[in-house]
């Protein structure tokens, strides 16, 4: 199974001045982790990293001897962007794909090898987990004008595996009609493809900011 790592982000929300990516946890990046995860799922057998240009020496150098067994590949302005050039540099023997933010560094690798399992049975699935709050929709001056029924609301999560020929078809349909989306299986909805949920776990956080590095650090701690 081939796996691509989103990896391009600024980390603006975190606030580090730097790919969150690089930030130091328990003496490694945050990369390294989730590195060290994916290679301790026995069902992946190449990884790809989509970074920008500029981050490439530091994230490379901070992942060690995971490094050599990795291939680069230059990312966008956007993760949509980041991902179809993850797609364009797979091989071409490549016909499954799992796409894992490099932001979600506590990802349990039995949950990476469950998604490909999953993925002999359906053509699209992702991780979620339930939500646990209770949701508003609201309108652009902070208006409460809705709240879902919270019995249909899931929380996406990567990994999300694919067919690489139906994922790239549908990015392709995606820059056509100017879709922009902040996850795969969004693609998949809009285009009314089938993608099944597989429940998570809550500690697979996208460490977004400062307060998730905190919590990862508790979890790598006991690693
Ligand atoms: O910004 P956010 O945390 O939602 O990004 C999710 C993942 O997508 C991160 O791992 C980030 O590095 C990646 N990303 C990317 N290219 C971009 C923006 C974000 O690969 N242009």
């Amino acid at each position: 199974m081939h796996l691509l790592i989103p990896a391009a982000g600024s980390g603006s929300r975190m606030k580090a001045g730097k790919n969150k990516l690089l930030i130091q946890l328990e003496g490694e990046s945050l990369i390294y982790w989730t590195l060290k995860s994916i290679f301790s799922a026995n069902l992946v057998s190449w990884v790809g990293i989509i970074g920008q240009p500029n981050d490439k020496e530091e994230l490379l150098a901070s992942i060690k001897d995971f490094a050599p067994k990795i291939k680069w590949i230059n990312g966008g302005k956007t993760r949509q962007e980041s991902v179809f050039n993850g797609l364009n540099s797979l091989p071409p023997k490549a016909e499954k794909v799992l796409i894992h933010d490099g932001a979600r560094c506590l990802i349990n690798p039995e949950l990476i090898n469950k998604c490909v399992l999953e993925l002999e049975d359906n053509d699209a699935v992702i991780l979620a987990t339930k939500v646990t709050d209770t949701i508003k929709i609201v309108d652009n001056d902070g208006f409460i004008q809705e709240t879902p029924n919270r019995k249909y609301l899931w929380a996406a999560q990567t990994p999300q595996a694919f067919l690489v020929d139906n994922l790239k078809a549908a990015h392709k349909m995606a820059i056509e009609k100017n879709w922009i989306v902040t996850d795969d299986a969004s693609l998949f909805e809009m285009l009314n493809w089938k993608v099944k949920i597989i429940e998570g776990n809550y500690s697979n956080i996208k460490v977004t900011s400062p307060i998730d590095l905190q919590i990862a650090k508790l979890f790598l701690k006991n690693y």
